[in-house]
């Protein structure tokens, strides 16, 4: 690599993994060794994809304990083929136990949402996230101060992505077979690291209306 900053950076990255692999060689739990085998995780985690909010740091879990999914704004579209792979993997193989839509104050990609300008080809993924601005646009533009706006359409925005998980064949079928599937909504505060229950849990689809919930 010619660019100096660029080899620094990755030899970095290989300097962290040493530690990490001294850190594994020396754990006497004989845990990474199980890990080796295959993976068991109660958890899905569907986030954003923004660097500040890693799963495992902020629940306390560790490697094997928590399958992720991250996107831009921690989205669930219905023709994501990524995302409802992810989806179908965790729910009918891993027969996780909990589902979380996990966003964050502050979402660059909320807030860029909310703005007039064109960001090029990401603008068709936050086209999404103005359909969600759209059903509450009154109650969005009712407040005055924009960064209360963002994070209150970050808020409004992980209930929909919660609706519209569970609006899935795949959350409704695992819900026929069984009664052990919980699906959250969370938001991340970075600064004081605070995962915030959003109070949209669902259990069955009885509150999704006729239209959503499959017979
Ligand atoms: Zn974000």
């Amino acid at each position: 690599m010619e660019n100096k900053d660029l080899k620094i950076g990755f030899d970095n990255i290989i300097k962290g993994n040493k530690e990490w692999m001294e850190f594994v060689k020396n754990d006497a739990t004989g845990r990474f060794q199980q890990l080796a085998k295959g993976q068991n995780p109660e958890i899905l985690w569907i986030g954003c994809a923004d660097s500040r909010v890693p799963a495992n740091e902020l629940t306390g879990t560790k490697p094997g304990e928590v399958f992720v999914h991250r996107n831009i704004a921690n989205m669930v579209i219905h023709s994501d083929m990524s995302m409802l792979s992810v989806l179908d993997y965790a729910v009918n193989v891993l027969k996780v136990k909990h589902v979380i839509i996990a966003g964050h104050y502050g979402c660059g990609g909320v807030a860029a949402s909310l703005s007039r300008k064109q960001y090029g080809i990401i603008d068709n993924w936050l086209g999404h996230i103005k359909d969600v601005y759209r059903l509450h646009s009154a109650e969005i533009d009712a407040i005055q101060e924009h960064d209360k706006k963002v994070n209150r359409l970050i808020e409004l925005n992980v209930q929909e992505q919660v609706f519209n998980l569970c609006a899935t064949s795949i959350i409704q079928n695992a819900w026929k077979e069984r009664n052990d599937l919980a699906v959250h909504g969370m938001i991340i505060n970075i600064g004081t690291g605070e995962l915030i229950d959003q109070h949209c849990t669902f259990t069955n689809n009885d509150e999704l209306g006729e239209v959503f919930a499959y017979k």
